[in-house]
């Protein structure tokens, strides 16, 4: 497989806003046709740094290189860059088709190439039975192709989406995050997509950036990022983890009591250093039947039934928080467990992952 094609470059970016640095020195690639999410809680600068690839905002410092040619200070409109606002921003007045059009009769391009260009899109985003409704005809799902629609008739090399999914209800979101994925993939544009949602950047995105206070923590796959966080930050953003807070030894971490959680310890942390290990809730077994060193005794405080899986709360010695393991509902009906019961659990060191404090 030949390497992929880097479209767009961010070296060594910076943005301050007087005393704040919103953004503070982050590099990343992003590379042709992909999905890129820029993810972090609130306030860790993804917006800020959406607004510089768009050219909302310029850079206190660093470059942005597109197709290897530095935009930092090329006006919005002179880029070949495309900004989805959350609140769509349609015109209220004008029709689905009118709306869709509106930037290429700007851009004065012939009618016939306009008109198919614009019947290509629809059919592409679903809205060809819509095309003559205004927006306050639509549901909030229409409303945001719409949207979608009108950025993406104007080709451009970029698309970047805050958060597109904000205004729509739970259910619609799950549809649309699929949606959205196959639509970027249809077109072939790279998407750039800000979201504090660790969920939607893990079901959309082909790679994902994490921030946190202007700083890029990790970039890297969904997979790749929830199987080896880069650190303890990182773990407890992405997903549901339980830590065990302990001190390094030679093959893991020894928690409370002397218990030993056996773990791959990473280069930078001496033995005797304080740490956690960590581990995923669905790689937690219940009633290990093997022996190994990684195992607790504990009592089951709640349950949650989850249709497919069941999220037990487990009281252990090793941590002041509950443990908590998911098994599959499969599991929990060859072995019922309820509130109160005392419980063994057992994981794989391979499943053990250890960070500084
Ligand atoms: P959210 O998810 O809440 O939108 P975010 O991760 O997108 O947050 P930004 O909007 O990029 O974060 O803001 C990053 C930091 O920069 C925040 O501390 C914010 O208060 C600050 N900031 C953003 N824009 C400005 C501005 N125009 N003037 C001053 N400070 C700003």
């Amino acid at each position: 497989m030949s390497e992929p094609r880097t479209l767009l470059a961010i070296d060594h970016v910076s943005k301050n806003f007087g005393r704040v640095t919103a953004v503070d020195g982050i590099s990343l690639d992003i590379r042709e046709n992909e999905f890129f999410a820029l993810l972090g809680p609130s306030g860790c600068g993804k917006t800020t740094l959406l607004r510089m690839l768009a050219g909302f905002e310029t850079p206190s410092d660093g470059r942005i290189l597109l197709d290897g040619k530095d935009i930092a200070r090329t006006p919005p409109n002179k880029r070949p860059v495309n900004l989805m606002f959350q609140s769509y921003a349609l015109f209220p007045h004008m029709s689905v088709r009118a709306n869709v059009s509106y930037g290429l009769e700007m851009e004065r391009l012939p009618s016939a190439e306009i008109r198919s260009r614009v019947d290509a899109i629809l059919a592409t985003t679903e809205l060809v039975p819509f095309a003559d409704r205004k927006p306050e005809q639509l549901s909030g799902g229409q409303k945001q192709r719409v949207a979608l629609a009108r950025a993406l008739v104007k080709r451009p090399r970029l698309l970047l989406l805050d958060e597109p999914l904000g205004a729509l209800d739970k259910k619609l979101r799950g549809a649309m995050q699929l949606e959205l994925k196959r639509l970027q993939h249809e077109v072939g544009i790279t998407f750039v997509i800000v979201t504090h949602d660790q969920e939607e950047s893990l079901v959309m995105a082909d790679r994902m950036a994490v921030l946190k206070d202007g700083k890029l923590l990790q970039c890297d796959t969904p997979h790749a990022i929830y199987e080896h966080p880069a650190d303890r930050f990182v773990a407890d953003f992405i997903g549901v983890m339980n830590f065990v807070p302990g001190k390094v030894s030679a093959d893991g971490v020894i928690a409370a009591n002397g218990v030993r959680i056996a773990g791959k310890v990473p280069a930078t942390l001496a033995p005797g250093a304080s740490a956690v290990a960590s581990m995923r809730p669905e790689r937690i077994r219940l009633f290990p039947s093997d022996e190994t060193a990684n195992r607790a005794t504990g009592t089951v405080e709640a349950l949650a039934y989850h249709g497919l899986d069941l999220q037990l709360h487990v009281r252990t010695p090793l941590s002041a928080k509950p443990f908590l393991v998911r098994v599959t509902a499969d599991a929990a009906d060859r072995r019922p467990v309820s509130s109160g019961d005392q419980v063994e659990l057992g994981w794989d060191a391979a499943d053990v992952r250890i960070f500084a404090e």
